[in-house]
């Protein structure tokens, strides 16, 4: 790394946790730049600190990010040295950057990646998934419908190899998009479920969707950020094949029935008892037998 650092603007990967992710380059940048543009200045002041760089920061992110790009650009122009991060990760993946990048470019200023974390990337590698085709979604949207029709798109996307589909969640929905897959891909897709990558509680849920989907709603509390991983073959279609096991989607209601006839109970009450045989909630089975009779009709 030379002394002076060229003009430009540099976009700087932090960690993702783990405060040992991030690389040489990355430090050396941020010591020598003239100033940080970052998501969150506070959020970012702790990893400097922790660094010793005192490097000035400003902020920079979605709700300012056109005006303060337009600021940043002039800067650029007249031979300044910014580097932008976000909270956590690789800037411009589902986090701003990205108008700053491309309004840099137009305004002929340099761009230069300084590559390191990404929880997208993070997850991929250790998720036993397809790696060699892979498709990174994002979030989902936040409104149901929305939602359902996204992962709707993608089940009828033509693929041509088996492809795995990345996308990010937050703790506080992770329960309903899973229920959006199952509903969607049929509860037999494999999935992976990538949580708190590189911290102290780093975990990966692996199975069918419904498998990870019943041991996350068995805690009291889910925790963490989310990756989730789908693996879809080119066979995936709208039912979930190949991944659909028709006879599950079949035993619901055939276990109901049998439950109802062998110890005489209502409906209701043999549905509680076969949630109870399953260790799934009441209103979780209820959801799958709906969704049962539903793909019948
Ligand atoms: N730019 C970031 C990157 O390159 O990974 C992503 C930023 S996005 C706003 C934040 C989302 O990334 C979280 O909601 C979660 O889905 C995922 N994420 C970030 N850190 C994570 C971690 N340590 N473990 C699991 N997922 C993580």
């Amino acid at each position: 790394m030379p002394d002076a650092l060229a003009p430009g603007l540099y976009l700087v990967a932090t960690p993702i946790g783990n405060l040992g992710d991030i690389t040489l380059r990355a430090l050396e940048v941020l010591k020598s730049a003239d100033s940080i543009a970052c998501e969150d200045t506070r959020q970012t002041q702790k990893l400097l600190n922790h660094y010793g760089i005192a490097t000035p920061t400003i902020s920079y992110h979605e709700h300012n990010e056109l005006d303060r790009a337009a600021k940043l650009i002039e800067e650029l122009k007249s031979g300044a040295r910014i580097a932008i991060v976000s909270d956590a990760g690789t800037p411009g993946i589902s986090d701003p950057g990205s108008i700053l990048v491309r309004e840099a470019i137009a305004a002929g200023v340099p761009v230069v990646p300084i590559p390191g974390a990404s929880a997208a990337i993070t997850a991929l590698i250790a998720s036993g998934l397809p790696a060699d085709e892979f498709h990174f979604i994002g979030f989902l949207p936040e409104k149901a419908g929305a939602r359902r029709t996204r992962l709707e798109a993608l089940v009828e996307q033509p693929r041509d190899t088996p492809q795995t589909v990345i996308l990010y969640e937050a703790p506080h929905r992770i329960a309903d998009t899973l229920a959006d897959i199952e509903a969607v891909f049929g509860p037999n897709l494999r999935i992976v479920a990538a949580r708190e990558l590189t911290k102290l509680h780093e975990e990966f849920l692996r199975g069918t969707v419904a498998e990870v989907h019943s041991q996350l709603e068995a805690r009291d509390r889910i925790r963490g950020e989310f990756v989730l991983l789908l693996e879809l073959s080119p066979q995936t279609n709208k039912l979930g094949a190949p991944h659909l096991d028709s006879e599950m989607w079949e035993s619901i209601s055939t276990q109901i029935n049998r439950l109802q006839s062998q110890h005489n109970l209502d409906e209701k009450e043999a549905l509680k008892r076969l949630a109870r045989e399953l260790g799934k909630s009441k209103s979780e089975l209820y959801r799958e037998l709906q969704r049962e009779r539903a793909k019948r009709r």
